[in-house]
């Protein structure tokens, strides 16, 4: 799926969305499509895009449904899929192969090393790419660190609402939590989304500041344990763009260190 997507995308003028499109003998049609980000109708040639989601998710979602196209003329990844596997499961997989697609057609190996060589693997570069690319951050951030040679966990935390205790409908409370986090090749540890971040924590002081941190500091684990880390916190709108470097003995894993999830 990578290798045609890539295959996709570097034979496109350019990857706004005309140009995306432009390699597939399809029409596009935006309209409203309740809680469905986008379709593919391979009958009809027709990509269909939710034109009532953010314009970030609606270009995701074009890749995803020129992945499915993709697909569907590769008789033999098609093949191979249908033989391995069946029903509700081969559905799941080729959603998720269609987002892999999705990410290499947006986010192009070459893109993400100037990246990388530019910024280093920090919360910088992740913002970087985000932006370079026109996709969400979370979106970015699997590539990113799919692509980072040193041990590094990614996150990007916002400020949101707290879970709300047992007995409580609502939590009033606000926390900076992590939205989404990955970790890069080899790193086995990850925050789980909803993480609060405490206060005095480089992300917060970034988020508050509105200044880039980056410092020695520590990945806060849910369990409240601290990994050493190297830290770079981007502050951009209301969220901040992290990367925790892991120190070399921290990135192996101690017997007391928090699975990934
Ligand atoms: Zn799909």
């Amino acid at each position: 799926m990578r290798e045609l997507a890539t295959a996709y995308a570097r034979n496109l003028p350019g990857l706004d969305t005309h140009s995306l499109m432009s390699g597939l003998d399809a029409t596009l049609t935006f309209m409203p499509m309740g809680d469905r980000d986008g379709a593919y109708d391979p009958e009809h040639r027709v990509v269909l895009i939710n034109s009532r989601v953010r314009p970030e998710r609606q270009r995701f979602t074009l890749a995803h449904e020129i992945s499915h196209a993709l697909l569907l003329g590769d008789d033999d990844l098609l093949s191979d899929l249908h033989d391995a596997y069946e029903g509700e499961r081969l559905e799941q997989v080729i959603e998720t192969l269609c987002n892999v697609g999705a990410a290499a057609i947006l986010m192009p190996d070459a893109l993400i090393d100037e990246m990388l060589a530019r910024f280093g693997p920090s919360g910088r570069a992740l913002a970087e790419l985000a932006r370079r690319a026109d996709v969400s951050a979370s979106s970015a951030l699997y590539a990113l660190a799919e692509r980072t040679a040193a041990p590094v966990l990614y996150a990007v935390c916002a400020v949101a609402r707290l879970e709300a205790e047992p007995g409580e409908e609502r939590s009033s409370e606000k926390a900076l939590t992590v939205r989404a986090s990955a970790g890069s090749p080899g790193v086995k540890y990850s925050l789980r989304a909803g993480t609060v971040i405490p206060e005095d924590h480089p992300v917060a002081v970034a988020l508050d500041t509105r200044l880039p941190m980056t410092q020695e500091s520590y990945v806060p684990f849910r369990s409240g344990r601290r990994m050493p880390a190297y830290v770079d916190a981007f502050p951009e709108r209301q969220r901040v763009l992290v990367s925790f470097a892991l120190m070399p003995r921290a990135a192996k894993g101690g017997e007391n260190s928090e699975p990934g999830v």
